[in-house]
């Protein structure tokens, strides 16, 4: 049974209490110095997201999504040089964070489902023991208490028998049940926002939607979600917020009814013109799901 026509007017409540932002940024340039010449990745972007909220980025693929996505987890990575007026973290200044401030947000406050991920799970590593590691790494279970919550994570994101499944090898898994491991392993901490870099990207569509079910029940609950996808139909059934990234600035944000209903920008037509033809209008998905008419 899903419960977001009753929870969403409490999420709205938290929202309003949490003045807040859980990220802040403000002008947000990214560059990689290559031996022969400079990338810059992220052009100026300003971004802001509040708790429970559900922010999308959508572009095509090399907009820079993903070194955003990165940059606001602190692993933009070697070789980047970042620069901003503001960026922010809970408040505090992230620009001037060291790696282990970083190793304390990553996880807790901050949960990651990154793009290779699915593709790149360490293959000698169990999935309890993928799962495992944000709550050890953090303390915030005794250790003869992890298996448990381990798997009662496991059965929070949808997995049949979790005891049998942590046993298993991300190669014995399908593509569907390794990203529900690594949505598991997202939210082990209960962080405030969770960033989902492509989550259905490698899926098809039954799991896709799938996946979109269990990040719904996660904002259900009243965690701030940053989705982002080169597809806008994924996106367009969840988001509050649709930010268009083109050649690394964001060219178009607002409302999802604003950016799918009644879009400026040449290029976020182009993307709503692109989406498959069993989508044809994103906007009726998303008014359909909505009865609250929010
Ligand atoms: P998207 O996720 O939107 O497909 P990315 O954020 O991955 O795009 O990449 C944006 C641009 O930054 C691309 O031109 C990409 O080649 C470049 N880029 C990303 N990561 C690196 C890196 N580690 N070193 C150099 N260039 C990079
Ligand atoms: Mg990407």
């Amino acid at each position: 049974m899903s419960l977001s026509i009753l929870e969403r007017p409490r999420v709205q409540e938290a929202r309003d209490r949490a003045g807040q932002p859980i990220v802040e940024v403000r002008d947000l340039n990214v560059r990689f110095n290559g031996s022969r010449r400079t990338i810059h990745a992220v052009r100026g972007i300003d971004l802001t997201i509040h708790p429970g909220e559900v922010v999308a980025i959508v572009g095509e693929s090399g907009s820079g999504k993903s070194v955003t996505a990165r940059t606001l987890a602190g692993l933009t990575g070697e070789g980047s040089q970042i620069d901003a007026a503001e960026f922010t973290i809970g408040g505090h200044n992230a620009l001037e964070f060291k790696e282990r401030q970083w190793r304390a947000i990553r996880g807790r406050r901050i949960g990651l489902v990154l793009q290779d991920a699915l593709v790149s799970l360490d293959p000698l590593r169990r999935i309890e023991q993928e799962v495992a590691e944000p709550l050890t790494t953090h303390g915030l279970v005794k250790r003869r208490d992890v298996r448990a919550r381990v798997n009662s994570l496991l059965g929070e994101v949808g997995m049949d028998d979790p005891e049998v499944r942590g046993k298993q090898y991300p190669n014995e898994l399908s593509g569907g049940l390794r990203q529900r491991a690594l949505i598991a392993s997202a939210i082990a901490a209960n962080p405030q926002l969770i960033i989902a870099d492509e989550p259905t990207t490698a899926l098809d569509v039954t799991v896709q939607a799938q996946v979109i079910e269990l990040l719904k029940a996660r904002r259900d609950a009243g965690t701030a979600l940053l989705i982002i996808s080169h597809d806008l139909a994924v996106v367009s059934s969840i988001a509050d917020r649709i930010l268009v990234m083109n050649n690394g600035e964001i060219v178009e944000q607002g409302s999802t009814e604003q950016v799918l209903g009644h879009p400026q920008n040449a290029y976020t037509k182009m993307l709503i013109a692109a989406v498959p033809s069993r989508d044809a209008n994103p906007l009726n998905e998303w008014a359909g799901k909505r009865p609250e008419g929010a």
